[in-house]
């Protein structure tokens, strides 16, 4: 859906005008929250892209992160089959959840695989350096880490010219592994490097 072509959204099939939209995160796939839409909310969806729902409770427009600043920054917005629900890809600027988490499904979902291994590797910054080897790289500080990228990238390139699929597959788990440690280390996820990817592939996808 784009500002011109909204008018496909068929929001009398809902007595009220309300139509569920559904967030999602545009490149983990999480299912982030669900809120109501009328057609003044999705037209104000698009032209400032920025989540904005019509609240129940509220009874008003309410822009999602408009006290809290966790906004939820517009990458597509789709309609299903009979254009009468909306899925909306945004990237959230914090929280989600009024409550803290991410989602608002947080424990009714699984959490993205690679998710996990990054908070996982996020807990390892400040543990004690003997009780894992995550936190022992993180105390010796970038360089270390940074080493690891080089080493395990020569070690892929090695695989992929010489090795097996096995080795190759277990040499680029070394790298993806230590490339999180060096995200995390910077105050980075994977997620800051595929929004990158993302804007390659479609530049002018957040202003259309
Ligand atoms: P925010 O829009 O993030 O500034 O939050 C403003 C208010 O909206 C909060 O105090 C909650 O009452 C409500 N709220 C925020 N996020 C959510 C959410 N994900 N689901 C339901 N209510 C929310
Ligand atoms: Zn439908
Ligand atoms: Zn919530
Ligand atoms: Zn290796």
């Amino acid at each position: 859906i784009t500002p011109a072509n909204q008018a496909v959204v068929n929001f009398s099939k809902a007595a009220d005008g309300l139509l569920p939209a559904m967030v999602q995160h545009p490149l983990s796939g999480e299912v982030l929250m669900q809120g109501y839409m009328n057609s003044e909310a999705l037209a104000h969806t698009l032209s400032h892209q920025r989540v904005t729902f019509f609240s129940r409770s509220k009874q008003r427009l309410w822009t999602k992160g408009e006290s809290s600043e966790h906004f939820l920054q517009v990458v597509s917005v789709h309609t299903d089959c009979d254009q009468d629900s909306l899925l909306i890809r945004a990237l959230p600027l914090g929280p989600t959840c009024h409550l803290g988490s991410r989602s608002c499904f947080s424990d009714e979902q699984s959490t993205p695989m690679l998710q996990t291994l990054m908070d996982t590797i996020s807990s390892r910054r400040n543990a004690d350096p003997s009780s894992s080897y995550t936190a022992s790289l993180f105390a010796a500080g970038i360089k270390r880490a940074a080493q690891k990228v080089g080493e395990e990238g020569v070690e892929v390139a090695l695989a992929a010219t010489a090795g097996d699929n096995h080795e190759l597959l277990n040499e680029s788990a070394d790298l993806l592994y230590h490339l999180l440690v060096v995200l995390a280390a910077r105050d980075l996820s994977l997620n800051d490097v595929l929004a990158v990817l993302q804007q390659r592939h479609q530049p002018a996808s957040t202003s259309s």
